[in-house]
């Protein structure tokens, strides 16, 4: 349980909700910022503005999943008030506290540093990235439909990266009866794409490779899929790339020789917006309870 935690929220989108929900189940003491629009409302939990001694006593502040951009805006689906997160609110936190968030620009990092205040990124974090990487290769599949005549069962259909989002989607599209065909870069990543029954090359051989492919993935999160490249790709193909932006394709050549690339971010709020934020909430309540409650001996 969290009693006698506060908790602040600032912004967020719908996978925001069932972290709150989750936290204000453990009895955490719960402060919602830039949630005036919410139509629901939730027992013993305050709304109020971004003033300046809003995080005055506060344990945990939870950002979004990025936190702030590089001026300190943070983003709320929820509110049309801007909210710039900064110094003043920032100095107000005790010694003790922690900001949690998807991931930190070096905006907010700098921020809390100043202060020695911890930023603690949930997507740095493998078991959030692989739980993450169920609703990113769904919403991947999805755009697939969306954007071809063809079925996925039966095309070749090629993946580039084996981490945390590429092995999963190989294994998703595999699951629909297509030929995997995954790009690595290292021989145990070969070898394990072998086992697991997909066709495994090397990156080096990516221009020789994507001569017969319908559908390619990008997980890989730099310029990979580089104009070069582009002028061996078939032209029913379609390119979605999951990387961060600025994603690994090189969008303006795709365009010019009318093959379709899709740059796709935030897949697991935009598809999953209730999984995903039950991976969020999940994992932040067992941080925060290894954190301030065991620490504390209160358990
Ligand atoms: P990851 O586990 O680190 O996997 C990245 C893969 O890319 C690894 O296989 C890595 O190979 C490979 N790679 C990196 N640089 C390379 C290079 N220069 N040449 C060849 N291979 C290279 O990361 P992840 O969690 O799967 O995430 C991948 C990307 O997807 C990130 O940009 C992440 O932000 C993004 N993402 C997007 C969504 C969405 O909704 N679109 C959702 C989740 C994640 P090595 O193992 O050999 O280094």
């Amino acid at each position: 349980m969290l009693t006698g935690i506060e908790v602040a929220f600032i912004g967020g989108d719908a996978r925001q909700l069932e972290v709150i929900q989750k936290l204000s189940e453990l009895d955490a003491t719960i402060t919602l910022i830039g949630f005036d629009n919410l139509q629901q409302d939730y027992n013993g939990i305050t709304k109020v503005e971004m003033k300046e001694d809003v995080l005055a006593g506060k344990d945990i502040v939870i950002l979004p999943a990025v936190g702030t951009d590089d001026q300190g805006k943070v983003e709320s689906i929820f509110s049309k008030n801007e909210m710039i997160l900064q110094e003043l609110h920032i100095a107000q936190l005790p010694a003790h506290a922690k900001v949690y968030t998807g991931m930190a620009k070096p905006y907010l990092t700098n921020l809390c540093n100043q202060y020695g205040i911890e930023v603690i990124e949930l997507f740095e974090r493998d078991d959030v990235s692989i739980y993450n990487s169920i609703p990113t290769a769904e919403g991947a599949i999805m755009m697939a439909i969306q954007n071809t005549d063809f079925t996925i069962h039966g095309s070749q259909s090629m993946v580039l990266g084996f981490g945390r989002t590429g092995i999963t989607m190989a294994r998703t599209l595999q699951g629909l009866g297509a030929h995997v065909l995954v790009g690595v870069r290292r021989p145990e990543h070969y070898a394990r794409a072998s086992e697991m029954g997909f066709m495994p090359f090397y990156i080096k051989d990516l221009y020789e490779r994507v001569a017969n492919i319908d559908l390619l993935f990008n997980t890989i999160p730099t310029m990979i899929v580089t104009a070069q490249v582009i002028t061996n790709i078939p032209h029913r193909v379609v390119i979605i790339d999951l990387a961060s932006r600025p994603g690994g394709t090189d969008f303006r050549f795709a365009e010019k020789r009318g093959i379709k690339a899709i740059l796709a971010p935030g897949l697991p709020g935009i598809v999953a917006p209730k999984s995903a934020g039950r991976i969020i909430a999940n994992t932040l309540s067992q941080l925060i309870e290894e954190d301030f409650i065991k620490r504390d001996g209160v358990e």
